[in-house]
């Protein structure tokens, strides 16, 4: 195995890959802060340089194994293997911004086995967590980790408990939780509850699942989790032809994703994969950016948001990101935006009558950003129509039909003649 360390993007202190949890010097216990996200694996370049053959590893099946070398498991009996990975990377055609020249591509992963990006990290974060003698899975979710988790124990044959917030994520516990999260979780095999109580409070149940019952809390391996999105960026450049694209959009909640994939990025690029890197733009709902007040601001640290507006994006609303998505963004010269339901909503309605491609609404907030960005002139023109921009639709939107019955409408029952049909307007 390549991984040696796990390094803090903050203060620099590395600890070994059986560390819990986040940075001891940086995290306060039981306070939500942005440096509770600041965990990198760390690979032996040298050794890689002198044994990775890219052009061996682009022959082997496509998916998150196919970059074992640059994945933290060490036996490969542990990797669990449910298919995630290798999704499509599509060129926008018709959708407006694509029809006026703009290089637009998403990254489709809503197309991953269980509906979300989230097979990626919990895939790479869950082998870690067997190999090192966890005896079952726990996690802490909205709903899409809480699902690829229980697939994933599904596949290891190992028990599975998920506490799943509410429908409103960690903005609002009071409200019911999603109907389509809790039944796919469920129909995995997972023990499921919804805890009440404050997030601090909630994540030291993670301790108590550890030693109590010898299980692997999820968040406690969270490095593991970015680890796994790297793997997205790889695809990216491969399908770029062993290019980077010119910026990212990333839907961002607590950042895992955005700072996943631009660690692979980085990590292409020291391997002499690629010889540019992105710019990384995070997308986050209005009332609930803290990424956008942090960077207008110039806070040396994202500070959390007194409170978040309600919305239609609860995978991508938090009180605040982790400082790693912030550090990312900085070194990359990106930036973040924010959009309304309205922003999101229309995007999700675009891509799917336009392009074919079905989102959860908080997944279509990548081109929603796109579209705010080029508004706001934040892309360069010239950049944007030659290395093109990827957004990365994150899960499908069979995940939250349920939420949009109020934006559509039941169809219309009408008689089952010629006569009626003739008089809608279909064509
Ligand atoms: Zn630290």
């Amino acid at each position: 195995m390549y991984a040696t360390t796990l390094r803090c993007v903050f203060c620099g202190t590395e600890y070994p890959l059986t560390h819990r949890g986040s940075c001891t010097l940086c995290a306060r216990p039981g306070e939500e802060s942005a440096l509770h996200e600041t965990l990198g694996v760390q690979y032996d370049l040298s050794a890689l340089k002198l044994r990775l053959d890219r052009d061996e590893m682009t022959r082997r099946p496509a998916g998150l194994w196919r970059y074992r070398e640059l994945l933290p498991v060490v036996d490969p009996a542990f990797c669990i293997d449910l298919g995630a990975g290798g999704t499509r990377l599509v060129p926008l055609i018709r959708i407006a911004e694509a029809a006026a020249g703009n290089k637009l591509l998403m990254k489709v992963e809503g197309s991953n086995p269980s509906g979300s990006f989230k097979d990626r990290p919990i895939g790479v974060a869950a082998s870690v967590a067997l190999e090192q003698g966890a005896r079952g899975l726990a996690c802490l979710t909205s709903g899409n980790i809480g699902s690829a988790m229980a697939a994933a124990a599904a596949k290891a044959g190992v028990p599975a408990l998920v506490l799943l917030l509410s429908a409103a994520g960690l903005a609002d516990q009071g409200t019911a939780v999603n109907v389509e999260k809790y039944v796919q979780i469920s129909a995995y095999g997972a023990r499921v509850v919804t805890p009440i109580g404050n997030l601090g409070y909630l994540y030291s149940l993670a301790d108590r699942v550890e030693t109590e019952l010898g299980w692997s809390f999820l968040h406690n391996v969270q490095a593991y989790q970015t680890d796994g999105d790297k793997t997205t960026a790889f695809e990216i450049c491969e399908q770029l032809g062993w290019q980077a694209p010119a910026a990212v959009f990333v839907p961002t909640g607590t950042g895992t994703n955005l700072f996943g994939l631009w660690q692979g990025f980085v990590l292409f690029k020291e391997l002499g994969f690629i010889d540019r890197l992105p710019r990384m733009f995070a997308v986050q709902p209005l009332g609930a950016a803290s990424l956008v007040v942090a960077l207008e601001a110039h806070q040396t640290v994202p500070a959390i948001l007194e409170h978040i507006e309600p919305n239609l994006a609860p995978p991508i609303s938090h009180l605040v990101s982790g400082y790693h998505a912030y550090k990312a963004i900085l070194e990359s010269g990106g930036g973040a935006v924010a959009v309304t339901d309205g922003d999101m909503l229309e995007a999700m309605k675009d891509l799917a009558a336009y392009e074919g491609i079905y989102t959860e609404t908080a997944s279509a907030a990548a081109l929603a950003g796109i579209r705010r960005a080029l508004t706001l002139s934040l892309l360069d023109p010239e950049e944007t129509n030659r290395a093109g921009i990827v957004g990365i639709l994150t899960s499908h939107g069979l995940k939250n039909s349920l939420a949009l019955t109020s934006v559509f409408s039941p169809p219309p029952k009408i008689a089952g003649t010629w006569d009626a049909l003739s008089r809608i307007a279909f064509f």
